[in-house]
């Protein structure tokens, strides 16, 4: 049947499944931070290229304003847990989450971020723990799962750890290629099991030191992750716009937005040209309590005024493309939008 919709609009064809899914998620990434970002860049972002957006809420189940542990497992389980909480519901028991549903399914997954790959936003896609500051029993958690690619800081969690284990070697044992600069992530060829623990704790800004890890991390992971027929699970994360918000640091929050943006082309490239991947784009929960009181579209500036040191209840956007992204218009929970994701993959036919 001749569609009367542009092409554009075969997102909102919600019954196509996928076999990928990308979740891109901005950690205190609200509007403001995306519309200074735009404004900074004089150029359309490639968020901008998305073609469904969406806004969801936040709160924890113990409290109003969500942290990254239990936006980060309601994001990968559908679960409300109390703030603090990685993978686990209020009472502590174990919650399944979709990049273990994936893994079940015959999927490829991977994990991407801009801190330590133990940090809660990366773990509570694969760990259970009470705490997101056990780092070492996150760490530990990686092996209990046959994850495919991890590209992160983190490396002491692994290697320098209080009980004297080394899980570089485990992970060695298990078949993974490790890699501990970013450079030797550049150069290294595509293996088909990579641990790229890049930093011994945290990576620095962009403007820092860490330059295009994320760009690069990006590429790598969906290299290895699309040559499984089956499909994929990739999580990627910019996790310094949070901290640059908490440092109510202006520029650095602008950069850090962009340094996603800039994944978040790499991922839309990818679907473009494969047509069987959803990417999703979001945030955990808004950090700073942003305003923009002030710009100029020619110099490119804005000012932002923060309203907090922390964290903010404000709703958040959601962008999305590829088939099935007409599911994430309209307003609801972030419990909904990894059921949103399971929904869309071929293998829940
Ligand atoms: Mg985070
Ligand atoms: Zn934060």
């Amino acid at each position: 049947m001749v569609s009367c919709y542009p092409a554009k609009f075969e997102a909102f064809k919600s019954d196509k499944k996928v076999r990928n899914v990308i979740l891109l998620i901005g950690d205190g990434m609200g509007l403001p931070h995306v519309q200074a970002a735009m404004t900074a860049a004089g150029v359309p972002l490639n968020i901008q290229r998305t073609e469904v957006t969406g806004l969801q809420t936040s709160h924890s189940a113990d409290n109003y304003i969500t942290d990254s542990a239990a936006s980060g497992t309601a994001l990968s389980s559908g679960i409300k847990t109390n703030n603090g909480m990685i993978g686990v519901d209020p009472q502590g028991n174990k919650v399944k989450t979709i990049l273990e549903i994936a893994e079940e399914n015959g999927l490829a997954t991977g994990l991407v971020s801009t801190s330590a790959i133990t940090h809660a936003t990366p773990a509570s896609f694969i760990a259970h723990q009470q705490s997101r500051g056990s780092y070492e029993d996150i760490a530990a958690d990686f092996l209990r799962t046959d994850i495919d690619v991890f590209i992160g800081g983190g490396y002491d969690h692994f290697a320098k750890r209080a009980d004297g284990k080394n899980l570089i070697d485990n992970l060695k044992a298990s078949g993974y290629e490790v890699v501990t600069s970013a450079d030797m992530l550049r150069n290294s060829d595509t293996p088909s099991k990579l641990a790229a623990l890049v930093y011994p704790d945290q990576p620095p800004y962009r403007l820092s030191g860490r330059g295009e890890m994320l760009y690069d991390a990006t590429r790598k992971a969906i290299d290895i992750l699309s040559k499984n027929k089956k499909g994929f699970f990739l999580m990627i994360e910019g996790s310094q716009i949070d901290w640059a918000g908490h440092a109510n640091a202006a520029d650095t929050l602008i950069d850090e937005t962009l340094d996603l943006d800039r994944a978040v082309g790499v991922a839309l490239d990818f679907a473009k040209a494969d047509r069987n991947t959803l990417v999703i784009v979001t945030a955990d929960h808004e950090t700073g309590g942003v305003t923009i009181t002030g710009g100029d579209i020619k110099t490119r500036r804005t000012r932002l005024q923060f309203s907090t040191k922390g964290h903010s209840a404000i709703m958040l956007p959601v962008y999305a493309f590829g088939p099935g992204a007409g599911n994430f218009t309209g307003i609801y929970d972030n419990t909904d939008i990894p059921k949103k994701i399971l929904n869309a993959y071929m293998f829940n036919k």
